[in-house]
């Protein structure tokens, strides 16, 4: 039997890339805002049904170039149950994270708990969805009216989900978006911002490339965060088969979740009322005193099966160094779930054979 690794990136077919790509051999025009760059920004614009979406090189710099755009000073609540990315750039950009607890239902930052944590140096909520279930914007959005804050969502687990039709992308002030390679759709590296105004996406697109304004006159000291054509070209390609790709994980999922869901011993990740997945990950968690082994040893029971598995979100944000020694909250659930949790291996063309034997492994672990 093969090994299982966690992920594993779509492709698109070799030739459909060859054939996206060959043009740019006679355009010559490898980046700054070619005709791929352009497409597919154009593209996503349909896909998620908004108005103004940025390219840009990677998620993370998306992050810290959306807060450059909103110019943002003081403190950002946000959820330190998610990939380290989110806090180091709140912390890269002089901000102050302030962490608030998850829920225990699909993990997402609690938003009842948010508003005790306002101060008159809070300036917004970033707040994460995760493994492809979507934070409760109703509620986080009434806050941030209430109080005139802007929210910024890292939407890197959120690509396609949607709620009552309507797509994570159109949330919030601005959404973040990773197109890294082991993203459900992917530019190889890449990401983008969405706004709600265009003049924000203006400034991002500006801020991008240098804030240069013309070839004569120079803007304000922007960085260099643009997605090269050979990136552009290979999220149109991906683009085109998003459906079944989504489609492919979604049946995987089902399937684990068909077998998990009566082991009553472990807990499985809420599934949302009206909420579109894009089943972007299969997390577990595993209490040693009601399963019988921690997470750890099942991780180690897999592998010695030759199958990957992952401790994600691990270690919780708020222990990263820049932050020792400072006050930081206390979030038992994100640290209960943190400690516990372990994603399966999902990805596109996960058979259904392979979903049974790591299923199949953890039952007889019980
Ligand atoms: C992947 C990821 C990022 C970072 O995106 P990159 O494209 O790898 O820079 C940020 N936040 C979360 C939640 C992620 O999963």
């Amino acid at each position: 039997m093969g090994k299982i690794l966690v992920t594993r990136s779509s492709m698109p077919p070799k030739e459909e890339y060859f054939n996206e790509i060959s043009s740019i051999w006679d355009t010559r025009w490898l980046t700054n805002s070619g005709v791929k760059h352009q497409e597919l920004e154009e593209n996503l614009r349909k896909y998620f049904k908004v108005s103004n979406v940025s390219l840009c090189v990677n998620g993370h710099l998306a992050l810290e170039t959306i807060l450059e755009v909103f110019n943002l000073s003081g403190e950002v609540i946000t959820t330190p149950f998610t990939f380290v990315s989110t806090t180091n750039s709140i912390i890269r950009k002089g901000l102050t994270p302030v962490f608030c607890d998850i829920n225990d239902r699909d993990w997402t930052i609690d938003a009842d708990k948010i508003e005790p944590l306002i101060t008159e140096k809070t300036s917004a909520i970033m707040p994460v969805h995760v493994y492809g279930n979507l934070c409760d914007d109703e509620k986080i959005r009434k806050l941030a009216d209430k109080y005139g804050l802007k929210v910024i969502y890292d939407g890197a687990h959120a690509f396609g989900v949607e709620k009552n039709g309507v797509s994570s992308a159109a949330l919030g002030d601005a959404t973040m978006f990773s197109f890294h390679a082991t993203k459900v759709f992917h530019t190889i590296e890449g990401g983008a911002a969405v706004f709600k105004d265009e003049s924000n996406y203006d400034k991002f697109s500006k801020c991008k490339s240098f804030g240069s304004i013309s070839p004569d006159e120079l803007g304000f000291a922007g960085g260099n965060a643009k997605m090269n054509e050979f990136s552009a070209a290979m999220g149109l390609c991906n683009l085109r088969h998003i459906e079944d790709s989504i489609n492919s994980r979604k049946a995987a999922a089902e399937r684990y979740r068909e077998q998990l869901q009566n082991v009553k011993e472990i807990q499985l990740n809420a599934v949302q009322e009206g909420v579109k997945s894009n089943y972007a990950y299969f997390p577990v968690v595993f209490n040693k005193e009601i399963f019988g082994h921690n997470r750890d040893e099942v991780m180690a029971e897999l592998a010695k099966n030759d199958i990957g598995a992952r401790k994600y979100f691990y270690p919780l944000t708020s222990t990263v160094k820049d932050l020792a020694g400072t006050k930081v909250n206390d979030t038992p659930i994100a640290k209960y779930v943190s400690d516990n949790v372990l994603c399966l291996p999902l990805y596109e063309d996960l058979s259904n054979a392979d979903v049974d034997r790591i299923c199949g492994i953890i039952k007889s672990m019980k």
